[in-house]
């Protein structure tokens, strides 16, 4: 973290925190455009978001500068124009990240930068603010604040409900948060009707087998599970598993097959891919990791469910060029395989993979 001085505040300007708007006391020595009214939140924002974006700030907070033509002064809005969605979608993703890793403090401070420079660029009112909106929202229901939750749940509502062009994907994502919302209150009936509106909304955007629509059916699957409705989370379970399984599988077809006809060509490995940004990586780890907790518990009935998610998790972790994270869970798979005295091709398909993984000289992250 940066040296920290205390902020010199210019007669007739009031200075805000970052974090709070209450009055700012320092300002951040690497930028010198940020303000916070203590330690607290400069450490927390630098922690979530600042670290990161601290330098993209400067052209954006000092003054434009003076331009010789119409023409530049427009090239130079449109920069910063370009600047500011740039930071939107980035501070999204960061914020969307942490969300998935369950860190909901540190999701914050970058929830609400997205927020901000929506607010700039699209006025108070926009349908855009609606993702920075849904962020905050689940944000709050991770750290237990159900009123704060609500708040801006009901602003993304709001915003809809103005709104004469929302995408099917918004609709989507407000129902999805709204369905943890009632989740979050224990009120099951109210949760379902979202989540179902959530699965429909993304089935329109994106179709009924995408990974953008699986969260939907993960959150109504972990519903019955709670009320012990196993039969219909099974299912729900086991579709998602298997769209998870068909999306990867599809990427790691492509790639083991280029891999194998152009290591030879380049006398190198290119890097690997899931095609996933960072927060849907994170997404597919704690949507595969819980269901694989769940399989486990009923590994002994239904050994083929857990290796199933073991190997999507294989390919998962191969794909993020993590092998050794691929190995742990091959090595799972193979040994509940040989335990459960599952049939030879089922074992041999596993130690084709583990072969595939262990040849290739991957760093380990
Ligand atoms: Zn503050
Ligand atoms: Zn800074």
């Amino acid at each position: 973290m940066n040296v920290i001085y205390p902020l010199a505040v210019p007669k007739g300007r009031r200075l805000c925190c970052e974090v709070c708007e209450a009055p700012a006391e320092r300002v951040c020595a690497a930028c010198t455009v940020t303000y916070y009214c203590g330690v607290v939140h400069q450490k927390a924002d630098w922690d979530s978001i600042h670290e990161k974006i601290c330098q993209l700030l400067i052209p954006l907070r000092t003054c434009m500068p003076f331009y010789n033509s119409e023409e530049e002064r427009q090239h130079g809005l449109q920069q910063l124009q370009q600047r500011q969605k740039y930071l939107i979608e980035f501070c999204y993703t960061v914020a969307q990240k942490y969300l998935f890793e369950g860190k909901h403090e540190d999701a914050v401070p970058a929830a609400l930068h997205s927020l901000r420079f929506r607010v700039t660029l699209y006025g108070l009112s926009s349908v855009e603010l609606v993702p920075a909106y849904l962020l905050l929202a689940e944000a709050s229901l991770g750290l237990g604040r159900i009123v704060q939750a609500e708040e801006y749940l009901f602003q993304a509502q709001w915003a809809v409900l103005k709104s004469t062009d929302c995408s099917n994907a918004t609709h989507s994502l407000l129902h999805r948060n709204l369905g943890l919302l009632y989740i979050a209150k224990k009120n099951y009936e109210e949760a379902r009707y979202h989540l179902a509106n959530d699965i429909y909304f993304a089935s329109c955007a994106f179709g009924t087998e995408d990974i953008r629509t699986s969260g939907g059916y993960f959150h109504l699957a972990n519903i019955f599970y709670d009320l012990k409705k196993l039969d219909l989370a099974d299912t729900l379970y086991t579709k998602v598993s298997e769209i998870w399984h068909a999306y990867l599988n599809n990427h790691y077809q492509v790639l083991s097959q280029a891999h194998t006809q152009q290591m030879d060509l380049l006398g190198k490995l290119f890097e690997n891919d899931t095609g996933l940004d960072e927060a849907q990586e994170a997404e597919a780890i704690r949507i595969l990791t819980s269901i694989l907790n769940i399989r486990e518990s009923t590994s002994d009935k239904a050994p083929q469910k857990t290796i199933f998610v073991l190997k999507i998790l294989v390919m998962l972790y191969y794909l993020m060029m993590n092998s050794s994270k691929a190995q742990e869970y091959g090595m799972r798979a193979l040994s509940l395989a040989k335990e459960q005295q599952l049939d030879v091709h089922e074992q041999s398909t596993i130690q084709e993979l583990l072969n595939l993984i262990s040849t290739e000289d991957h760093p380990i992250t």
